[in-house]
């Protein structure tokens, strides 16, 4: 197959295994794999390894993902995490500055760090709970890295040093990014927003296609933090905590089966998993199309669940949510 490949493109092998590859082109990328043809916003992968231990179901142990803006870049790695959780390590190309995102376990992110001769600057945290938190001591105590979250969650996140509230800008090296408070799952949870490449890390605020569970607050509060992400604009790539996407596409198929963007998503989460690839990050247009939770005026979803044309946006949020934890 020929490829018109632009001057600034890398050809990187993405399986030793299957002699397929991955062209990096600018911020988009195409990966020829078997004769098909897929596309990943703003992503490459690296040759597959396989991880024991952590992340068991993934198969691909680094899977990059190149975030432009102006002339830096952004390089944002997924790092399977104990059974279904993701890390992601962002990497300021320029500065050489690293962070990580709800590290749940050290070791993972230590290897991931160790394979570039990395150093660790900051912990970013979405929220306070043990699968986000958990690799802060260790991490924190080996690189020195200072540990961010919301100032709500100051006694509940391990080692924090830096607060931070809904509404601040912040920056990671070169990368401004905004802190969005997105209460429901847990009382202090925050989303962090990067405006410049369009990312934001939902943590388990917005899956793709479900929502986290309410914990610590109301459905109300859970449509309003949903709503707030979902005013970012379309193309916004979306990572969030965890690989729920298979379990989560047969529940949104069971509500809302003839939604023909659904159809061909859900099918595409189940090639893709079953290739043991990871099915983040997603973006915001497709979660709008697919994600029933941000779908509360579909008229097929209601009738579904037996919800009155006249409920609101936010009683029909929680019935899909009940329905969801019972289904
Ligand atoms: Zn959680």
């Amino acid at each position: 197959m020929m490829l018109k490949v632009p001057l600034a493109a890398r050809l990187l092998p993405c399986s030793r295994m299957t002699g397929s590859f991955c062209v990096f082109l600018g911020v988009r990328q195409l990966c020829f794999r078997k004769g098909l043809l897929y596309g990943f916003k703003h992503c490459f992968a690296l040759p597959f390894k396989s991880l024991h231990g952590a992340g068991q179901s993934i198969r691909v142990s680094r899977f990059l993902c190149n975030a432009a803006c102006a002339s830096s870049m952004l390089q944002i790695e997924l790092v399977p995490c104990l059974k279904d959780n993701y890390a992601y390590l962002l990497h300021d190309v320029n500065t050489g500055t690293v962070g990580v995102v709800d590290p749940s376990e050290a070791v993972p992110v230590i290897d991931a760090l160790s394979r570039e001769n990395r150093n660790l600057t900051y912990i970013l945290n979405t929220h306070h709970h043990y699968d986000h938190t958990g690799g802060n001591a260790e991490l924190k105590a080996k690189y020195g890295a200072k540990v961010i979250g919301s100032h709500k969650d100051r006694e509940r996140i391990p080692g924090i040093d830096i607060t931070l509230n809904d509404g601040d800008k912040w920056m990671f090296a070169g990368y401004e990014f905004h802190v969005i408070e997105t209460p429901g799952h847990t009382r202090g949870h925050i989303c962090f927003y990067f405006p410049g490449p369009g990312a934001i890390f939902t943590g388990d605020t917005l899956f793709s296609l479900s929502c986290g569970k309410l914990f610590e607050g109301t459905p109300e509060e859970m449509l309003s933090s949903l709503k707030k992400i979902s005013s970012l604009p379309d193309d916004t790539t979306i990572y969030c905590g965890h690989e729920y996407t298979l379990s989560n596409s047969k529940f949104a198929l069971s509500i809302e089966p003839n939604n023909a963007a659904l159809i061909s998503y859900a099918a595409r989460i189940a090639h893709l998993r079953s290739k043991c690839l990871p099915t983040i990050p997603t973006t915001l247009k497709v979660e709008k199309s697919c994600n029933p939770f941000l779908r509360t005026s579909s008229v097929e979803i209601r009738q579904s669940l037996n919800i009155p044309t006249t409920a609101g946006e936010a009683e029909t949020l929680g019935a899909i949510r009940q329905a969801k934890d019972n289904f």
